[in-house]
């Protein structure tokens, strides 16, 4: 499928952010966007890279009436050579199809998502920030377009991608976080979309979210749906403990995400040897080895944070200090791993990164 290009007028280029200690997270956004539609009598089309602009959509459109949306979250990191390199993108873009499955939505080329992801980069590589720590964030997303009332799978879809300079994901940066333990509200049951990348997970997940930020916490940790007893993930991160020498996370249980960070993690720390278990793990198993000393760390992970480590959890009005509030030994060394890799700063052993200008 044949891309177009169509750039912007030099004289109407966006002014790029000069102080790189200042991009924040999801606020700034290049000069360009790539898009293309679906048709299910034609399927995809017109695939095309053009000035990042407003979309216009019938106040009809499925998407916004029945929530059909699913997107993807991924970073082009700078290499000090210059160079541009993804992380992993191709799984994105596999997740990508399979939350599009599990919403009844058409699944994209993954040749032409990432041809056209490519190309934007490489058009508009000069907002790719320097400063270490930042990236260029993407963002693919799609959702339905055909103006209809009435719910059933939409036969009209538009794909598209926008891609800006991040920062440091949070406010503390390494610092560890709070988290809220919520044992009423839930955010994803099995059976349900949990592990699709779909509007409507972050949408049920905001309430209990400003609840829990009002109170002072960054985030919310969700328990099971059916029990409100094993730990699932935090806001936009699957997350860890380290428990004695075991290193546990949630299993793929169908509602947690599965992150990529996560697979990363795993797949990293069995190369060195320790051990990490995929199993449900009890909230009440936390506490108890937060109280006798043998929680050591707990941390989440995702592409916008890498890992953040947690130093307090609160459940059921109890307050629990991890790790003396600071970050982890685990955390740390996890942290500089990965970010090595991303930035080319160390062999990559897993074939994870590409570069690709
Ligand atoms: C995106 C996301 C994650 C992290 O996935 P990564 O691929 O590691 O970025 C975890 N949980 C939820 C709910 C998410 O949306």
């Amino acid at each position: 499928m044949d891309i177009k290009i169509t750039q912007v007028e030099p004289g109407k280029l966006k002014t790029k952010p000069v102080d790189e200690s200042n991009l924040g997270f999801g606020d700034i956004f290049t000069d360009h966007m790539f898009t293309m539609n679906y048709e299910t009598s034609k399927g995809w089309f017109d695939p095309h890279i053009g000035p990042y602009s407003p979309v216009s959509v019938d106040p009809a459109a499925m998407g916004i009436h029945y929530g059909q949306e699913i997107f993807e979250g991924l970073k082009a990191y700078r290499a000090k050579d210059g160079g541009i390199y993804l992380f992993r993108a191709r799984d994105n873009f596999e997740r990508f199809n399979r939350s599009a499955r599990r919403i009844c939505m058409a699944e994209v080329d993954i040749d032409v998502a990432m041809e056209g992801m490519k190309r934007l980069i490489l058009l508009d590589r000069d907002w790719v920030p320097r400063s270490p720590g930042t990236s260029l964030y993407i963002r693919p997303t799609m959702f339905a377009t055909e103006p209809h009332l009435g719910v059933r799978p939409a036969d009209e879809y538009l794909f598209f991608i926008i891609i800006g300079p991040v920062g440091a994901y949070y406010k503390e940066g390494l610092n560890p976080v709070k988290i809220y333990v919520e044992d009423f509200y839930v955010r994803a049951a099995q059976g349900g979309t949990g592990e699709a990348k779909t509007g409507g997970n972050y949408a049920a997940s905001l309430f209990a979210a400003e609840k829990a930020k009002k109170m002072g916490f960054t985030q919310v940790l969700w328990l099971d749906a059916k029990e409100r007893k094993y730990v699932e993930e935090v806001g936009t991160m699957n997350m860890f403990f380290v428990i004695d020498s075991e290193i546990v996370t949630a299993p793929l249980s169908g509602s947690i995400l599965s992150g990529i960070t996560r697979d990363s993690v795993i797949r990293i720390v069995k190369d060195w040897g320790l051990k990490v278990s995929e199993r449900n793990i009890s909230i009440e198993e936390v506490i108890k080895s937060a109280k006798d000393g043998t929680l050591r760390e707990a941390f989440g992970t995702g592409t916008a944070a890498v890992i953040s480590p947690v130093g307090q959890i609160t459940f059921k009005g109890q307050d629990y200090n991890i790790s003396g509030g600071k970050m982890g030994e685990l955390s740390q060394r996890l942290y500089n791993e990965i970010i090595a890799i991303q930035y080319q700063e160390k062999p990559d052993p897993y074939g994870w990164t590409e570069r690709i200008g």
